[in-house]
């Protein structure tokens, strides 16, 4: 085996397409990862914690971090900025460790730019516009307006989806989640350029 320090998976998809419960489901099954908490200035939302969901700050506080390059990426959606701390992924990465990302697709392109080599991404959807506006209905934690700005973004991001390495439907739980873990075993083996290149200068073990 070539060793090497960890990896990347990017999971993106509109709220309600179940990223949250099918990384429960398959938390115990991939091995040590790293989940990366973002930093968003949106208002925390009814049985959010904060250092559990993300770390909600002021605008303030987030556009200083900005100003001192502390983010790997950072975008606005929805009207706020969400951005990934870029220590606590180096510290992962250098544990060897698994690290996730939930970010739209405006990060995973700048997570791509940045760490491509190192990433493999996924684009998690509900079947359907439809399916989506159901389900997002159903959880009734969101006003209309909201369920129609989050409707009005996934019709967008889905325009997007050739971006990522994968397409996971997620009809049957299930049945995603078991596609998923494969996706997220897999996404351990992948090398960065630089270890290939030490594992082809080595391997040249006779020289002419
Ligand atoms: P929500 O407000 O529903 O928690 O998240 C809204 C959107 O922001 C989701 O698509 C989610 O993937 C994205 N998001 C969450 N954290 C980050 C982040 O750190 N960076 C980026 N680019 N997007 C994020």
């Amino acid at each position: 085996m070539i060793k090497h320090n960890g990896v990347v998976l990017v999971l993106s998809g509109p709220s309600g397409a179940g990223k949250s419960s099918l990384i429960n489901k398959i938390a115990d099954e991939i091995g040590d990862f790293y989940f990366s908490l973002s930093t968003t200035t949106r208002e925390k939302r009814e049985g959010e914690e904060e250092g559990v969901h993300y770390h909600f700050v002021s605008k303030e506080v987030f556009e200083e971090d900005i100003k001192n390059d502390n983010f790997l990426e950072y975008a606005t959606v929805h009207g706020n900025y969400y951005g990934t701390s870029l220590n606590p992924v180096r510290k992962a990465l250098a544990a060897g460790k698994l690290v996730i990302f939930d970010i739209d697709v405006q990060g995973n392109m700048a997570v791509k730019n940045r760490l491509g080599d190192i990433t493999t991404s996924v684009f998690i959807t509900p079947p359907t516009l439809s399916e989506l506006k159901n389900r997002l209905e159903k959880r009734s934690t969101d006003t209309q307006e909201v369920i129609n700005g989050r409707l009005a973004m996934a019709r967008c991001e889905i325009q997007r989806t050739s971006e990522y390495d994968f397409i996971v439907v997620n009809d049957d739980l299930d049945t995603a989640a078991k596609v998923l873990k494969q996706i997220a075993l897999t996404a351990r083996l992948k090398i960065p350029h630089q270890i290939i290149n030490t594992f082809v200068h080595k391997w040249e073990d006779i020289r002419e």
